[in-house]
């Protein structure tokens, strides 16, 4: 009998989520952002979900590409937001109606090399200094494609944002408009910008195409706003039993470094899963989680297959009762708030150990 730790993933509520991207994408169309294993809840069972309603998809890579096609899903275009990594990935590219960005010297040699090109998507530098090509270098990129009669197989231009969650930041629209004016001079391509943070920003021009990804999955992609406040539901239930339960006396602690210390009698509970399930570790005393929807804290340091839960919250809760570390309940933002770092990390970090069940 397994464990009874696992991930639920809810695909009406991933589906849901799609749907928001698309209502805030407006004229745009939302190529769904589905890399990192589908920022973690397992790419086959994203892609499938969204195959009927989604136009494009977009990964990191291409190994991610291909797990897409073996999943079944064929139709769709694959967006590669970081190209090919040899000339070789081209042939794969044109086989499987793969896009890969173009955002270096070295790819574009490839290209010009290979016997054919796939479609690309080139990648414009407007700020995030990560990939792409500056601003100044376009005209000279797209003279030399050309040249090698590869003009028609460019779709477009990409460019992404380093602050679109930064409200009070001035760099999205900064950074917009020098795309803008760096692609006027191709209006017939189509252009790319806005990830889940810029879908949320009041005016962000959005041009053909959006790249959702993290508020598809049911977190926020904006600091200091709640997944909930912007209509997202939770995908993912991080569930684990107690599997004991004991009462605390005054001065007993609790686990490793014996760090939390009862005040008053506690009772308490263990849940099994801890940072071998790639639950964060940083998450200290105080960090929420729920029992019957109740919400309740732990305590205590996370060990590496359980942590520990005061149940003063909640009295009625027994050996086998399933705890949600997030979800429905929890936010994963808030937990995320409680470890020092954001959701898109917590969902990508729970480990092979934990089962992906679908629901
Ligand atoms: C990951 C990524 C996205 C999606 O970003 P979210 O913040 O998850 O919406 C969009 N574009 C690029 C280039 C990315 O790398």
């Amino acid at each position: 009998m397994p464990r009874g730790s696992f991930a639920l993933i809810d695909s009406k509520a991933l589906q849901h989520n799609y749907q928001v991207a698309c209502q805030r994408s407006g004229q745009s169309s939302a190529m769904a952002v589905i890399k990192a294993d589908g920022y973690g809840h397992g790419i086959a069972g994203v892609a499938r979900a969204l195959a009927a309603v989604a136009p494009k998809f977009a990964v990191a890579c291409i190994e991610e590409a291909i797990a897409i096609r073996n999943a079944g899903v064929g139709q769709q275009p694959v967006a590669l937001l970081e190209g090919v990594h040899s000339e070789q990935d081209l042939a794969t590219c044109i086989e499987n109606n793969f896009e890969p960005a173009l955002h270096c010297d070295d790819q574009l040699q490839w290209l010009v090399r290979a016997p054919a090109a796939p479609r690309i998507w080139l990648k414009v530098n407007t700020g995030m200094n990560r990939l792409g090509f500056h601003t100044e270098e376009l005209a000279q990129v797209m003279a030399t494609l050309a040249q090698h009669q590869l003009a028609s197989k460019v779709i477009g231009f990409v460019t992404h944002f380093a602050c679109a969650d930064d409200e009070r930041s001035t760099m999205t629209q900064q950074q917009t408009e020098r795309f803008e004016k760096a692609t006027a001079p191709w209006p017939e391509l189509q252009r790319s910008v806005a990830n889940s943070a810029a879908l949320f920003r009041p005016g962000q021009k959005l041009f053909g195409w959006s790249r959702p990804g993290i508020m598809l999955y049911g977190a926020s992609p904006i600091v200091g706003t709640s997944a909930a406040e912007l209509g997202l539901k939770s995908v993912m239930t991080l569930q684990a039993p107690l599997i004991s339960t004991r009462l605390l006396q005054p001065g007993d602690s609790v686990g490793y470094g014996a760090d939390w210390v009862a005040s008053k009698p506690t009772r308490m509970g263990i849940v099994a899963l801890g940072y071998g399930d790639g639950y964060p570790r940083h998450a200290g005393t105080g960090t929420p989680a729920a029992i019957h929807g109740q919400r309740i804290q732990l305590i205590g340091r996370v060990s590496m297959d359980m942590l520990a839960v005061d149940l003063s919250t909640a009295p009625a809760a027994l050996n086998g009762d399933p705890v949600e570390l997030w979800g429905a309940t929890v936010p994963v933002d808030e937990v995320a708030g409680h470890a020092a770092t954001i959701g898109y990390e917590l969902l990508t970090s729970v480990t092979a150990r934990v089962p992906r069940r679908w629901c």
